[in-house]
């Protein structure tokens, strides 16, 4: 086979990732799997998917699902703890939100809404039941994949723990998989007791994420 021959082919197969991409990313925010469920939540919010991926990413961020702050701005982490999860990755918005680099994919696209002490409700299990392994199927040129949350870390790593122990166990995964906690002001004390996350692991991961960004 020629080279003109093979570089077609590549173009082909390309742009046929290009246009699977775009469709599965327009079915993605077209779902409304969740509009009762949402309607039944103290908020009464409709389904709104934060959808940020494109197939060449090379770096995942798996998180949990948007909060209420994401669920109007419509971009993933536009709130404190997107501001702390860029500090421990080590790179600035600019960096953060190029979809070509990096893809945030959480275990669920819309907001759940809150419980009655104002925390958020858990991501519904149905979106990733309907969406994640296609996602997935979509990213494959990604080199590193970070786990943000106790969900993200029992969907990827096929496990249940206690978040502590599978951040803890972290060389296990790297450099490929970083599990992290999730960047919430909720876990600062969290932070505070477990000061090896951000002396021993964080170098690490910051290493990994210009290695692989670069
Ligand atoms: S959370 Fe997922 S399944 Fe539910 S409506 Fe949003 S995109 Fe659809």
């Amino acid at each position: 086979m020629s080279n003109c021959e093979t570089n077609t082919n590549r173009n082909r197969g390309e742009g046929g990732a290009l246009r699977e991409g775009a469709e599965l990313i327009d079915a993605i925010r077209g779902c409304r799997i969740c509009a009762a469920r949402f309607a039944a939540t103290e908020t009464r919010h409709a389904p709104r998917p934060v959808v940020w991926f494109r197939p060449g990413a090379r770096m995942l961020i798996a998180g949990q699902a948007p909060g209420a702050r994401v669920h109007e701005s419509g971009r993933p982490f536009t709130d404190p703890s997107g501001d702390r999860l860029r500090d421990w990755l080590g790179i600035d918005a600019a960096t953060f939100y190029d979809r070509d680099r990096v893809a945030v994919v959480p275990m669920a696209f819309c907001f759940p809404g809150y419980d009655a002490r104002k925390a958020d409700l858990p991501p519904p299990p149905v979106c990733a039941d309907t969406w994640h392994a296609r996602v997935m199927e979509m990213l494959r040129d990604v080199r590193l994949t970070v786990l943000v949350g106790g969900h993200a870390h029992r969907w990827h790593l096929g496990r249940r723990a206690p978040v502590t122990e599978t951040v803890r166990a972290w060389r296990d995964h790297a450099p490929r998989v970083f599990p992290l906690p999730h960047p919430s002001w909720r876990n600062t004390a969290w932070l505070k007791r477990n000061p090896w996350f951000q002396s021993n692991l964080l170098p690490v991961l910051r290493q990994r994420v210009q290695e692989v960004l670069r």
